[in-house]
């Protein structure tokens, strides 16, 4: 397994360094500012000389992965605390499409897909270009079917099993996020988790004297108040999309990108895991997902991925520019450089019929609210986009071409999406186009952690007490993500760190 990162080139562990040094300051992150500095200047923070509140396991976010964590430290037995931001709980994960990625299930084993997880690792690593750290990979991947099984235990009912971007056979299982949450609440509730509402983290403490992170200071009602953890903190504080100087610092490209995120997402739990020196994986590799509608009132719910039913992307000149059978993120990127930041998903009636089946591909709500075009010709559907009718009617007739002939000879396009389903031509009239473009959904790179999901320093030792999972954490997609992997995330290394912080 792992590219995980070896201790220190000195061979100190972290206490080692710490008791050598003598002082906690050196644990930072830049260690000639930290030489210098004053400890408060990188957020380092006494010990109240009188804790608030106790618990065994702190919690920091109630999305997907808090409530995982957290109930899985009550199942055990675990006095756990639960703090909140915003007043409402769920994050992204509340308000996100509900694919979940598991592989080998037994709702695929009824439509015949058959899976496993040799594939779906081979098909994560190369969604990520084989960027992403092999060991995190195999930590989703060796617990994803009991997250699954205890899921289906608790009361969620997957929907339906459909192909997304970057999978070789079907496996997004889709939920209600709003029912999945509401069952973990009730859950959390049952299990006598003290869920704290309004209470942003603001600060982690450390104990001087062992090197370990012993609770947290928080805001209540604009006063502050403390939460000793005797055994762990658990960060699940969700991305950064909607921190605009921590886009700029790390993706100049997405900073002004449109983002779609909890209303908490602003990387709180970053940058107090990075004033105990925690490590960062695969920062730049933000992407904006395309397939958003361009109206900004409705671009949180409006979206379709009909491309990966068959449409094929034009921008305003007319012409395609991307294989559209890539992860939508890279159909993203490519959009993003386009005239107006944006591209057409064009398609006839055979593909929209097809797109009804399937949970990402339907249009019929954005035509009912006049978001997408549709004419007998394709002259008559480029006049209602304003783009050159001539243009359009050559890009169709030249795919359709390819397509016959089995080679997209400008783009290589040879699937539908991934490996899976042919192309299909673009001939029966009406003919239809949704204009389209990329939002952030939320942030892909973070803080490392291992396969235990206790967060690791920049000298690549665990930082004592301390655990992450979710959106925080970085390396588990490398350059890009399949689909369902970033909620199923949150719930398994959730799950994980709540198991993993009591042993
Ligand atoms: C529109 C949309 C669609 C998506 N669709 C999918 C999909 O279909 N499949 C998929 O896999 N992924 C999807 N994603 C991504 C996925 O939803 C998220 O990555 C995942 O749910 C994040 O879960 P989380 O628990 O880590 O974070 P979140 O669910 O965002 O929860 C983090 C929580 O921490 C709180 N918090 C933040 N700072 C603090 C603080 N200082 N103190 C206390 N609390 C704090 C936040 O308010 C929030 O409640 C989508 C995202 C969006 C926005």
């Amino acid at each position: 397994m792992a590219t995980q990162k070896k201790g220190n080139k000195e061979g100190l562990t972290r206490r080692g360094f710490l008791k050598t040094t003598g002082s906690v300051a050196l644990a930072g992150v830049a260690a000639g500012t930290m030489l210098t500095g004053p400890r408060k200047a990188f957020g380092v923070t006494k010990m109240p000389d009188k804790w608030d509140n106790e618990a065994d396991v702190v919690v920091i976010g109630a999305g997907g992965a808090g409530f995982s964590a957290a109930i899985e430290a009550a199942g055990r037995k675990a006095k756990v605390v639960l703090l909140e931001k915003t007043p409402v709980i769920g994050g992204s994960s509340i308000i996100c499409g509900g694919a979940l990625t598991f592989a080998g299930t037994d709702m695929q084993a009824a439509q015949g897909i058959k899976d496993s997880n040799e594939l779906f690792y081979s098909d994560m690593m190369k969604v990520g270009e084989n960027q992403n750290i092999p060991y995190l990979v195999q930590t989703y991947v060796d617990n994803q079917m009991e997250t699954y099984e205890w899921l289906k235990q608790l009361g969620v009912k997957f929907l339906k099993v459909g192909i997304a971007s970057g999978m070789s056979v079907p496996r997004s299982h889709y939920v209600s996020p709003g029912d999945t949450l509401k069952i973990l609440n009730d859950k959390a509730k049952e299990l006598g988790v003290t869920l704290v509402m309004r209470t942003p983290a603001q600060k982690l403490v450390m104990d001087e004297k062992t090197g370990r992170i012993a609770g947290v200071i928080a805001e209540n009602r604009g006063k502050p108040i403390s939460y000793r953890a005797t055994k762990a903190v658990i960060l699940t504080s969700g991305g950064f999309s909607l921190n605009k100087d921590l886009l700029a610092k790390f993706v100049p490209p997405m900073a002004n990108a449109k983002a779609i995120n909890g209303l908490g997402n602003q990387g709180d739990g970053l940058k107090m895991a990075w004033a105990y020196g925690a490590d960062i994986q695969d920062m730049p590799y933000i992407k904006a997902t395309f397939g958003f509608t361009l109206d900004p009132k409705t671009i949180a719910k409006d979206f379709s991925l009909v491309f990966y039913q068959g449409a094929i992307v034009v921008n305003k000149e007319g012409k395609r520019f991307v294989d559209e059978s890539k992860s939508y993120k890279l159909v993203g990127d490519a959009a993003l450089v386009q005239t107006d930041a944006m591209g057409f998903q064009i398609y006839d009636s055979t593909i929209r019929e097809k797109g009804i089946s399937d949970p990402l591909g339907q249009t019929a709500g954005l035509e009912e609210r006049g978001l997408i075009y549709n004419a007998p010709t394709l002259a008559e559907l480029a006049q209602k986009m304003k783009v050159p009718a001539t243009a359009l009617e050559a890009t169709v007739k030249k795919y359709n071409s390819d397509i016959e002939k089995g080679i997209d000879s400008e783009f290589g396009r040879k699937t539908l999406v991934a490996s899976f389903g042919k192309p299909l031509k673009i001939e029966k009239p009406p003919f239809y186009a949704f204009p389209s473009t990329a939002a952030i959904l939320g942030t892909y790179g973070g803080i490392l952690i291992n396969d235990k999901t206790q967060v690791i320093d920049v000298f690549g030792n665990a930082i004592p007490g301390l655990y992450a999972a979710g959106e925080i954490i970085g390396g588990m997609h490398g350059a890009a993500y399949m689909t369902g992997t970033a909620f199923g995330k949150a719930l398994i290394l959730g799950k994980l760190a709540g198991k993993s912080a009591l042993k």
